[in-house]
């Protein structure tokens, strides 16, 4: 059975037991001094032979009440493990339930028991219904061509679709024809956001809970109790939820019956685990689709680079266009403004100001988008030149009028802010930059003498982290702009994904500039993407335009860059010309699709011992393992951008390989060699090392 969460274990461990377990059986093992959770992975008559039979420690309890872990789940897990060079165990354990590792034998039997009993009673608790009407719509031409695509084909499928163009009803009509067709089949289905969990429950449990029950459509995300989940989790592996909704972990449910697999918006990078076993639910999920002959569509507007090069005619993806809205709304118009023609320094553009002015008027809704929340990125002292830096990270502490605060958002540090310069007691410091909080504060400065049509002045909201952090408190400020109690909405992107916001008709970004030139090769591709959803965030038309006629819907860029090629494909929306731009960059460069990369972190101390681990490793490989180390291109070691966090430093490796096989051949065999290096004394300041594999930016 495979190890818990343990790096230095990466195999599974072997236990003696009383009569034989079926593999995917779940156990409680004890390991050094405490019991924990495992899964059966074989199970053989005789203890291995490098194992002596008296040191074979017995297992405590099998969980035998719950049906085995089918072989499709374990072979995920070991997928999962190998690709990402992480411990079975560690890959096994984390795709369980929390509850299910902490209830002992007896607490889960009870909650067995409980479940077969609340199983009769059919006024058990039941999932929120949504308001969303239970009569489909009849399906657009396009949805039908899209459908009858889906059923004819095997797939995997790219549902590249506008906006609105009624992607998610292509989806709720794919798990219909799946389930009817099928008594016992299973759908899951993905989205980036927890936020957008409950709309799409609402939206899936109206279609679907009146025909095929209150347990057919579960939920599965981070935000749910452990009890929550753990009841999610077991009627999906009972087969009894036919519907799973989830965040990225969900690609690790327990589905006896899967049948489709969606992952909508699958450009999204939540899709990305980034902390521990590291991985890409949305590549997962296509592995997984693959291995259990479940169809899977990824949907986007704005597909990942990758995706669509596969997507390409003879690639391993089919294409399916849905270019058109429903209800033909036009998408909203692009203008861009040229910061450079502007009052130096100005944050929000005069011509800007009066298109908000003039939404304020008609009893519109404006929506400004600035991805930096606080309300200035850092303080300075302009005469020492002082600046706000945390002591702990390589970052500054970013500047919170609101709590008079210095946070730093990397360790989480916080200070009141100083009343003058530490460094010279200067009581003029400044804020440099500017945040959500400062724009909220501007706007309102620069809107006091526009009303409302009811003679009140306008109403600023801001959404972002910091505002939204309180249980409930994001729905309830959504709840306040779609009620029409809100004028200017200021957030960060949190406020850009999904939510569909009928009444606003101006969407700006403030300052989208960075992205352009970032060294980060998939900064434009995410700008894009995000201005895109954004766009979308738009409602219909407005109201009343003037002459009577309905204004169009507006999306705002200031740019001191107006004539940027992405700003020219956002203007068309044509993401396929973006698209085409960044693969031939890619393709120069040799980066993804084109070649793969996996990044060797390591973090210390001191800088100096992170990157003489990295040094020494690359060293190992040419040393050991050339014949691997042949296929791949090993890099030196560098800082990571944020070298330190919280007092740790962290560094990095890049190895690249035009060949995705040659670089995991070289990966799995160079990890026994990280492992060693690891135990050796001079590496001993090396806090813990890491391989990113397929890494979302380096
Ligand atoms: P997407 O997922 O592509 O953004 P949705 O599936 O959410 O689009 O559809 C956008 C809107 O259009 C939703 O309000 C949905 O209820 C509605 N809709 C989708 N398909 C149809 C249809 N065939 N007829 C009428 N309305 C539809
Ligand atoms: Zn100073
Ligand atoms: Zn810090």
């Amino acid at each position: 059975m495979p190890s818990p969460a343990h790096t230095a274990i990466s195999g599974p461990l072997s236990y003696a037991c009383e009569r034989p377990l079926a593999p995917g059986t779940l156990v409680r093992v004890p390991l050094g001094r405490s019991e924990v959770l495992g899964v059966v992975w074989s199970c053989a008559a005789q203890p291995p032979a490098n194992v002596p039979a008296a040191s074979l420690r017995s297992i405590t309890a099998d969980l035998s009440g719950l049906a085995p872990l089918s072989a499709a789940w374990r072979q995920l897990v070991e997928f999962t493990a190998r690709y990402y060079q992480r411990g079975l165990g560690e890959v096994a354990v984390a795709a369980l339930p929390p509850a299910l590792r902490s209830l002992d034998a007896e607490q889960l039997q009870r909650r067995l028991r409980r479940r077969a009993a609340a199983a009769h009673d059919t006024t058990a608790a039941s999932p929120r219904r949504g308001t969303a009407d239970s009569e489909p719509p009849p399906l657009s031409a396009q949805q039908q061509a899209a459908l009858a695509q889906i059923d004819a084909e095997p797939g995997p499928f790219l549902l590249f679709g506008a906006t609105g163009s009624g992607k998610t009803e292509v989806y709720l009509r794919s798990a219909q024809a799946l389930l009817e067709r099928d008594a016992s089949a299973q759908a899951l289905v993905l989205v980036p956001e927890i936020n957008l969990t409950p709309q799409l429950e609402a939206r899936f449990s109206a279609r679907f809970a009146p025909r095929w029950g209150d347990d057919a459509v579960v939920s599965l995300h981070s935000a749910m109790t452990p009890a929550q989940r753990l009841r999610a989790w077991l009627l999906a592996h009972e087969g009894r939820a036919r519907i799973v909704l989830g965040t990225r972990l969900a690609v690790f449910a327990s589905l006896p019956r899967l049948g489709l697999i969606v992952v909508d918006e699958e450009h999204d990078p939540s899709y990305r685990q980034q902390e521990g076993a590291r991985y890409s639910a949305r590549d997962l999920a296509l592995y997984r689709g693959r291995l259990e002959q479940a169809k899977v569509i990824l949907g986007s507007a704005t597909p990942s680079i990758e995706s669509w090069y596969h997507s390409r005619p003879g690639g391993r993806y089919r294409r399916i266009d849905m270019p058109e809205r429903i209800g033909a709304a036009p998408q909203a118009q692009v203008r861009r403004i040229d910061m450079s023609h502007q009052p130096r320094g100005a944050v929000l553009s005069p011509p800007l100001v009066e298109a908000i002015a003039e939404r304020v008027r008609r009893g519109e809704q404006s929506l400004l988008l600035l991805n930096r929340r606080g309300y200035a990125p850092v303080l300075h002292c302009p005469d020492c030149g002082w600046k706000s830096d945390c002591p702990h990270c390589s970052a500054h502490q970013v500047f919170h009028k609101i709590d008079r605060t210095l946070r730093c958002h990397h360790c989480g540090f916080t200070q009141r802010v100083p009343r003058a310069c530490p460094s010279c007691g200067n009581l003029d410091i400044a804020a440099l930059g500017r945040g959500t909080e400062r724009l909220e504060e501007h706007l309102a400065e620069r809107l006091a003498d526009v009303r409302r049509p009811d003679g009140q002045p306008p109403r600023i909201l801001r959404i972002d982290a910091d505002s939204t952090r309180a249980q409930g408190a994001l729905e309830a400020a959504l709840d306040q702009v779609h009620a029409g109690q809100i004028d200017v909405l200021v957030g960060t992107q949190m406020v850009a994904k999904g939510h569909d916001f009928r009444r606003i008709t101006l969407v700006a970004a403030v300052n989208p500039d960075g992205a352009l030139f970032s060294s980060d090769f998939r900064a434009a591709e995410r700008l894009f993407a995000l201005l895109v959803q954004a766009a979308g965030r738009a409602g219909r038309a407005g109201e009343s335009g003037p002459l009577g006629q309905p204004a169009p819907s507006e999306m705002w860029v200031q740019t001191f860059h107006p004539a940027h090629p992405l700003f020219e494909a956002l203007r068309r929306y044509d993401y396929p010309a973006f698209a085409e731009s960044e693969l031939a960059e890619r393709q120069a460069a040799q980066l993804p699709p084109f070649g793969h990369q996996a990044l060797l972190r390591a973090e210390a101390r001191s800088q100096e011992a992170a990157q003489a681990f990295l040094t020494a490793a690359a060293a190992r490989a040419q040393a050991e393992i050339p014949e691997y180390a042949a296929g791949v291109t090993l890099y030196g070691a560098v800082p990571q951008t944020i070298a330190r966090v919280a007092r740790v430093e962290r560094a990095q490796l890049l190895v690249e390989s035009a060949s995705r096989r040659a670089l995991q051949a070289f990966l799995a065999a160079w990890r026994p060699w990280l492992l060693e290096l690891r135990a050796q004394p001079e590496h001993r300041a090396v806090i813990r090392w890491a391989i990113d594999v397929d890494p979302p930016s380096i």
